[in-house]
């Protein structure tokens, strides 16, 4: 199955991407964690990203469909590709529509999480995560036993650089903007699921569990 998930920064889609890909064996394709991995290896790619990434900005159409086309041609995505980031603007949706003519993959789903403004911010705003062992925590919802510090390892926890109120304002226009105009794309295609974001994790991913294995049954 090739599998969509959409949602507003904070809803989720990460965590829930990681579930689907460990049940159901279908590989996880992040821009984000694509464009992350770039610039930690410092690769060119990785440079021209960093500075749009850090204030919240998305980085440019061409680069982003350059990277994800390359990383879902890789072996591991033959049996199924979930996309997680990607497409983001209406561009990119249709350039992501001739790539899955070229290779006859087109998308069966698209999960879309929703959950309200004033969750979001808490979610983003309070995230802090592990260097090493890359355990996520929330200031506010989720606070580790000592403050500052991993439970796992001790490590200093650290905060994303678009993690920050500034960047994340402009990250939820550019999702107001871009990328929420674009699920009326796909709502046309008749394959949007909405699925409510704002529960803890099981509630979450209890909901897309059920939705997953309805649809495999139907195959
Ligand atoms: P979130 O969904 O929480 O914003 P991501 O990890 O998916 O976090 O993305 C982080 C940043 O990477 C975005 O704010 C943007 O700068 C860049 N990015 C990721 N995917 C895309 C994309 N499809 N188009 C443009 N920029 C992107």
């Amino acid at each position: 199955m090739n599998i969509l998930i959409m949602g507003a920064p904070g809803s989720g889609k990460g965590t829930m991407s990681r579930l689907i890909s460990e049940n159901f064996g279908i590989t996880h394709v992040s821009s984000g964690d694509l464009f992350r991995q770039n610039i930690k290896d410092d690769t060119p790619i990785g440079n021209q990203a960093r500075e749009f990434i850090e204030q919240g900005l998305l980085v440019p159409d061409d680069i982003t469909i350059e990277i994800v086309k390359e990383r879902i041609l890789e072996f591991d995505c033959e049996q199924g590709f979930l996309l997680d980031g990607f497409p983001r603007t209406s561009f990119q949706a249709h350039a992501f529509e001739r790539i899955e003519k070229q290779i006859n993959r087109p998308i069966d789903l698209v999960i879309n999480l929703v959950v309200d403004r004033e969750l979001l911010v808490k979610r983003i705003t309070g995230r802090r995560m592990c260097p090493v062992c890359s355990s996520i925590y929330n200031i506010f919802l989720s606070p580790p036993k000592v403050k500052g510090v991993c439970d796992k390892d001790g490590r200093t926890l650290l905060q994303r650089p678009d993690d920050t109120l500034e960047a994340l304002s402009v990250r939820l226009e550019q999702y107001d903007t871009h990328t929420q105009p674009m699920l009326e794309y796909y709502r046309e295609r008749g394959i949007v699921k909405d699925i409510d974001g704002s529960g803890g994790v099981e509630p979450v991913w209890k909901q897309i569990k059920e939705l997953m294995e309805r649809l495999n049954a139907q195959e």
